[in-house]
Parts: structure tokens; C-alpha cells; sequence
């Protein structure tokens, strides 16, 4: 009974041919024996007669032993492989999204690039949110993994049905189709920064998401995947130096933009110590009185061999590869340097970096330069721009309140070109604001830009803050930034920024030149 309860339970598949097997196995064995002992009864032969069930239940259970066992194997086999196949699946997977991660984006992106049929191309769309990281910081990691989780399925909308869809580095996003032309990638690339950058509601916030994408083509740009995904990353890094939402497709140029940026960062390393760097100054006037009230250190780089490099284009690389550290170190040791020789109510303005903030004792290091300078910390004022806040707020303003404290003054920088937030200035003990030269000297201004400064300069006035008007080339617009309210200019019109020997003369003649008039018109209140 057992024997045939076993059977039972032998798999359906495995089970048909070994039980006819054994009953054929079975009557092979016993038919022979029972014609014998049927034809020639003899006592040995009803033995034998009485020995044959015995003998087929031994040889059915036997066989049945072995195909239980070949059973269990094939089985273990089975489940072995779907384990391994979950764990590749899960291994390949982003759990937050569901989409590829990037083992499995390699994977995937085997079969589009192997048999890719004459005239069809692959787009490979590198997106990057912009400001997720804000989101996540500010609302909270379970808010961030729903932004993520609707930026995912928003892509399985906007997407070709067999694209590929990964998911990596936190707020990274992949897209690669088969499509028939560089105009269907344009189009496709178009059509989902418009769908990605929609807002996004959830728990009663809004959210807004920049979205920054790079597109590169096979076989156009690369013809290997790696490439492929190197040339895509290279127009990301040139979206993301762009506006919101912007789309860039690779070129040949970013290449060697890419070397540029390569060899400038090898060669800053040693461009302190081989002394190609230095700061010039550059005066900040007292509109009322027109005399020099401070002046910003701007650093310089005379490079043996590319020339004069602007801060713009080195600065970046700085922040990128860290070098900023050393570099922001060494220029506000210099600048304040310079600035002990000047007359004790000359201030000195020094440009930070969001990197220089977020190292760890940036404070202290600022504070130990001053001292070693031996410059009074009131004397000092940081210019800051806003993209600082909007990556790390709380450090930025433990990093403020130390140096507050010690006397130390703040300036929001570029005022205008970011987010123009009053809630940095209502949150933080900025004592200036600069107004961006684009409002003052650039291509679009006008009525509108001058009301902007006057608003500006009300502000400042209301809160009891120096407002600067960067850019000043003309003495037109000395006077309109003078009239809107701006206490303080900043420009060509007085003078570029200067050596440090310069500087000191600037300040040396403009004493002279006053002392002067106090002489000749003694009467006459100098400003
Ligand atoms: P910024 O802090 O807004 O500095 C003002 C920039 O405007 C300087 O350019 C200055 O030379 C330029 N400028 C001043 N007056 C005029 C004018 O009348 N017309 C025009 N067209 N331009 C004017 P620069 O020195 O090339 O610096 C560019 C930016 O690089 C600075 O903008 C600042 O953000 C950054 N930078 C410069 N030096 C440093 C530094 O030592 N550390 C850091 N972290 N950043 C620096
Ligand atoms: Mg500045
Ligand atoms: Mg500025």
C-alpha cells in the first residue's frame, strides 16, 4: 500500500511510463515463471510461484526508489534555478522604481546593440532630475521615492514599448530605444523632458522637476555601448550647465572640451606652487560719496601656455575635482593678506564656493586665515549665490551663524540669475546684496530691470543692507543704479580688477586727492 501511495505521489509526468515500466517489467519477470509451475507443479516450483510477488514488489520498489531519487535531483535542479534566476532578476532590478539598475541596464542593452538592423539607430537618453536631491533633503527619503516611482512610470508612458528603463545613481534616469532617425530621438527626447518636467502632487506638495537630458545615438556618435553611454554622460554634463529642461545631444566638440577640462584640472594642481596664480582686486565705490569702499578679490591665472584663463571657466573644474579647498584656502589667506595693508576701514570681499562651505572646519580655516593676516573679521564680507542654499541649507547656515558671530559679513552674490529667494536673505545675516550685472549692463535692460533694482534697493534700505550694482561700464548707469536706491557700484566705469600694488595706489591716491579737497575746501563735508 505504501508502495502504491508513493506511486501516487511521484510527479504526473514522471509518473506514466515508470508505473506501465514496472507492471510491464513485472509480467516480463513473472509470466515465464508462472507457465512453468502451471505446466510442471512441483514443489519447487509453487516456492518459486510464492516467490514471485515478493520479487516484483522488491523490484518495483527498487525502481521506484531510483526514480524518487532521480525525482528530488530534478526538483533541487528546478528550484536552484529559479533562485538564481530571482536573485539575477532582483541583482538587476531597482527596487525603489522597478526599473533596470545598472547591472541591468548592461544587460539589457546587449540585444540593441548586437543585431541593430541597417537604418534603425539607438537613442540612449541620460536624464538627470535637478533638483531632487533638494526634495529629498527637504521632504523627506519616502516623498524623494515617490517623485522617483512617478518619474518612472512617466517614462513607460512617454517611451517606445521595448525601450529600455534603468534607474541609477539616486536621481539618474536611462532611456535607450530603437528608433528610425536622429529627428524621431529629437522629437522622443523632446516630448519626455516636457512629460518628466510636469510637476508632481504628492501628500498636498507640489513638486517641480527639472529635468536635464543628455542624448547620444548608435551608430552615429558611438558604435559600442560604452561609448555609447560615455558620449550620453558628456552631453549631461553640458545640459546640466544649461537652463531647466534642457535637451543637448552629443557632439564631437564635447570631446575635446572634455581634454580641455582634463588638462586644466592636471595643470591646476601645480599652478599654486609653480606661482601662475594671483588676485587682483577690484574697488567697490560708495555711490554718495564716490570714494573706494572696499574692493573684491578675483582670482587670476596666467597659464604659460593657454595664456590668461578666465575664473569661469576654471573655477567649475576646481569645484568638481575638489581642488576648490586648497585653492579658496590659499585665496583667502592672499586676499586677506593684502587687505591688512590697506586702511583699517577698506573691506575686503572674498568669493566662496559651495564645496569650501561643506569641508569639514571651513569656519575655523577662514577664521585662522584672518588671524594670521592679523585682519579684523569685520573687515571680511563672503560673497555667496544662492545655488548654495538650495543644495545644503543647514550646513551653510551653521557655517554663516560661526562666522557671524566673529564679526565676519556676508553678501548674496549674482542677485537675479537664481532663484532670487527672499528667504535666504529673510533666514540668513547677509549685510549686502549684489544685483547681477545682466540687470545693469546686459543685453536686456531696461524699464524692467531698473524696476527690479529699485525693488531690490527698497529691500535693502527696509532691512538696513548695502545694495551693489555689479557691471557699472557707464557713468548712464552709474547714475540710474544711484537713483533706483543702490548704495554701493562696482564696475569697468571705475576701474577692472587691479594687482594687489594697484590696489594699495588706488587707495594711497584717492586719500591724497581727498585730503586735498578738505585743504582746499575746508568747509565742504567730505563724504
Ligand atoms: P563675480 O563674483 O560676480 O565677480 C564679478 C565678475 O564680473 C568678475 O569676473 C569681474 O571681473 C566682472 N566684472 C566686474 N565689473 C565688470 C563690468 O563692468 N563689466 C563686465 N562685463 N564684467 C565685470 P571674473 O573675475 O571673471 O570672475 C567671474 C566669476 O568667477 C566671479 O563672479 C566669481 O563667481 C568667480 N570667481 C572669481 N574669483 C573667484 C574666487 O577667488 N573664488 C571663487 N570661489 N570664485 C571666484
Ligand atoms: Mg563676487
Ligand atoms: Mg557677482
Amino acid at each position: 500500500m505504501r508502495l502504491l501511495r508513493d506511486l501516487d505521489r511521484v510527479p504526473a509526468l514522471c509518473r506514466s511510463v515508470p508505473r506501465r515500466l514496472l507492471v510491464a517489467q513485472a509480467l516480463l519477470l513473472a509470466a515465464p515463471m508462472l507457465a512453468v509451475a502451471l505446466t510442471a507443479l512441483g514443489v519447487p516450483h509453487v516456492l518459486l510461484l510464492a516467490a514471485i510477488p515478493v520479487l516484483v514488489l522488491g523490484l518495483a520498489g527498487a525502481s521506484l526508489a531510483v526514480l524518487r531519487h532521480f525525482d528530488e535531483q530534478q526538483d533541487l535542479a528546478r528550484a536552484s534555478q529559479d533562485l538564481a534566476r530571482s536573485m539575477r532578476e532582483q541583482a538587476q532590478t531597482d527596487t525603489v522604481t522597478g526599473l533596470a539598475n545598472r547591472v541591468g541596464l548592461e544587460a539589457a542593452m546587449e540585444p540593441f546593440a548586437t543585431d541593430l538592423p541597417l537604418g534603425e539607430k539607438v537613442a540612449l537618453l541620460w536624464l538627470d532630475l535637478r533638483r531632487f536631491k533638494e526634495v529629498n533633503d527637504g521632504l523627506g527619503h519616502q516623498i524623494g521615492d515617490k517623485v522617483l516611482q512617478e518619474v518612472a512610470s512617466r517614462l513607460r508612458e512617454a517611451a517606445p514599448e521595448d525601450a529600455v528603463l534603468a534607474r541609477f545613481a539616486s536621481d539618474e534616469f536611462v532611456l535607450a530605444a530603437r528608433l528610425p532617425s536622429l529627428l524621431a530621438a529629437q522629437e522622443m527626447a523632446g516630448r519626455i523632458a516636457e512629460r518628466v518636467s510636469q510637476p508632481v502632487r504628492i501628500n498636498g506638495h507640489r513638486i517641480g522637476n527639472g529635468v536635464s537630458i543628455g542624448v547620444a545615438m548608435m551608430p552615429d556618435d558611438a558604435i559600442a555601448i560604452p561609448r555609447l553611454m560615455q558620449a550620453a554622460d558628456l552631453a549631461l554634463y553640458h545640459a546640466k550647465r544649461g537652463r531647466a529642461n534642457e535637451v543637448r545631444f552629443f557632439h564631437d566638440s564635447m570631446t575635446r572640451a572634455l581634454a580641455r577640462r582634463k588638462e586644466i584640472e592636471a595643470d591646476l594642481r601645480t599652478a599654486i606652487q609653480r606661482d601662475e596664480l594671483s588676485i587682483f582686486f577690484q574697488p567697490i565705490i560708495d555711490l554718495a560719496s564716490g570714494r573706494i569702499r572696499g574692493f573684491e578679490a578675483l582670482v587670476r591665472w596666467f597659464h604659460p601656455d593657454k595664456g590668461e584663463l578666465l575664473p569661469a571657466e576654471f573655477i567649475p573644474i576646481a569645484e568638481e575635482s575638489g581642488l576648490i579647498i586648497t585653492l579658496g584656502n590659499w585665496i583667502t589667506g592672499k586676499a586677506a593678506q593684502a587687505a591688512a595693508t590697506w586702511p583699517d576701514d577698506i573691506t575686503l570681499a572674498v568669493n566662496l564656493s559651495a564645496a569650501q562651505i561643506k569641508a569639514p572646519g571651513a569656519a575655523l580655516g577662514i577664521l585662522a586665515a584672518l588671524r594670521e593676516a592679523r585682519l579684523n573679521p569685520a573687515r571680511l564680507e563672503l560673497e555667496l549665490t544662492e545655488s548654495l542654499f538650495i543644495d545644503d541649507d543647514e550646513n551653510t547656515a551653521a557655517f554663516m551663524t560661526d562666522l557671524a558671530t566673529e564679526g565676519v559679513g556676508f553678501s548674496l552674490d549674482d542677485f537675479g540669475t537664481g532663484y532670487s529667494s527672499l528667504r535666504y536673505i529673510h533666514l540668513h545675516p547677509f549685510r549686502t546684496i549684489k544685483v547681477d550685472r545682466s540687470f545693469v549692463s546686459g543685453a536686456n535692460t531696461g524699464r524692467r530691470s531698473d524696476a527690479i533694482i529699485r525693488a531690490v534697493a527698497e529691500l535693502g534700505s527696509t532691512l538696513d543692507m548695502h545694495i551693489v550694482a555689479e557691471g557699472l561700464e557707464t557713468i548712464e548707469q552709474v547714475q540710474a543704479v544711484k537713483a533706483a536706491g543702490c548704495t554701493l557700484g562696482q564696475g569697468y566705469y571705475f576701474s577692472r580688477a587691479v594687482p594687489d600694488y594697484m590696489a594699495a595706489l588706488l587707495l594711497t591716491q584717492e586719500r591724497e586727492e581727498h585730503a586735498q579737497t578738505i585743504v582746499a575746501h575746508p568747509r565742504r563735508k567730505a563724504g
